[in-house]
């Protein structure tokens, strides 16, 4: 690069910088209000619960952030603690009171017991789904070395933090060791008006049972169930979700092709407006319980 150039760029830098500064630097994001769909691009919207969707690759997890503790959803590959423990630490998080983990698959409890190990967690939530990977093991020894509180996570149950409603609708059958991912617990955040649906992979057998049970699965934020993939989002359920702001974790180039096209289509015509971790990176979604806006990373 020669020297002109180097101190064009450093120019544009320092004035980036400066306006920056000036402008108090706010991150941009869109904006929801209560169920009509309406949205405006604007400064980051700043309600009192945020949930997280990390961008870790091919895998899930997610933080629920309110003035009354935390929740962890899921944990993400093995290789994906170093980035989770960064996130938690800058936010300065030391306990959480809950930690659901949706199924025993690697992508969504791989980083699980060095987490159970690094921080306190009051309450974990497990479906009755079993596994006899190294990993599940080390999540159960880790849960009972640091001595948390075990909560099965079955359809019916519910749960508080401060103003939050955790609800959960599956799993509804009993175990198969053959179907995983329909073992997943399926649980709904409800905060004043605003709601968000985590499906871990929950495919259709699990969301037609949901339906049957006649839960009320409608949510303004659907964290699409199995990374996007075509065996999960039939038409009712999504139809019945009808959510505003759909999030899908997903790795780039995953060998799966997540997500499908089909639930990309089906998401399209519902006219949600889709968020994947591998294109918009880390997805802050925030509300005050009437409104939330959407921030990404990138
Ligand atoms: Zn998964």
């Amino acid at each position: 690069m020669n020297k002109k150039i180097r101190n064009i760029l450093s120019v544009i830098l320092i004035v980036t910088t400066l306006l920056c500064f000036l402008c108090g630097c706010n991150i941009e994001g869109i904006n929801y209000y209560n169920d009509e769909y309406y949205s405006q691009e604007s400064d980051a919207f700043n309600g009192d619960l945020r949930v997280h969707f990390l961008d870790i690759g091919q895998g899930d997890c997610a933080l629920v952030e309110t003035s009354d503790g935390y929740i962890l959803i899921d944990a993400g590959e093995t290789d994906s603690k170093d980035p989770i423990i960064e996130y938690i630490d800058s936010m300065g998080i030391t306990q959480f009171e809950y930690a659901i983990f949706t199924h025993p698959h690697s992508d969504h409890i791989g980083s699980a017991s060095t987490l159970l190990e690094k921080y306190t967690f009051n309450n974990v939530i497990l479906p009755n789904a079993v596994s006899t990977t190294k990993i599940y093991e080390k999540l159960l020894d880790a849960v009972e070395t640091e001595g948390c509180e075990v909560i099965l996570g079955e359809a019916g149950k519910s749960f508080t933090l401060g103003d939050a409603l955790i609800e959960i609708f599956a799993p509804t059958s009993d175990y198969d060791a053959d179907d995983l991912n329909n073992m997943s617990i399926v649980a709904k955040l409800t905060y004043g008006d605003v709601s968000f649906l985590f499906t871990g992979d929950a495919e259709k057998k699990s969301e037609k049972a949901i339906l049957s049970a006649k839960y009320d699965v409608s949510a303004d934020v659907l964290k699409v169930g199995h990374h996007g993939s075509n065996t999960s989002s039939c038409e009712e359920f999504l139809n019945a979700v009808a959510p505003t702001v759909a999030v899908i974790s997903a790795g780039e180039d995953n060998e799966y092709g997540h997500p499908h096209s089909e639930t990309v289509q089906r998401l399209d015509e519902l006219k949600a407006d889709m968020y994947v971790t591998y294109e918009v990176g880390n997805i802050v979604i925030s509300t005050d319980g009437v409104a939330f806006g959407v921030s990404t990373e990138k």
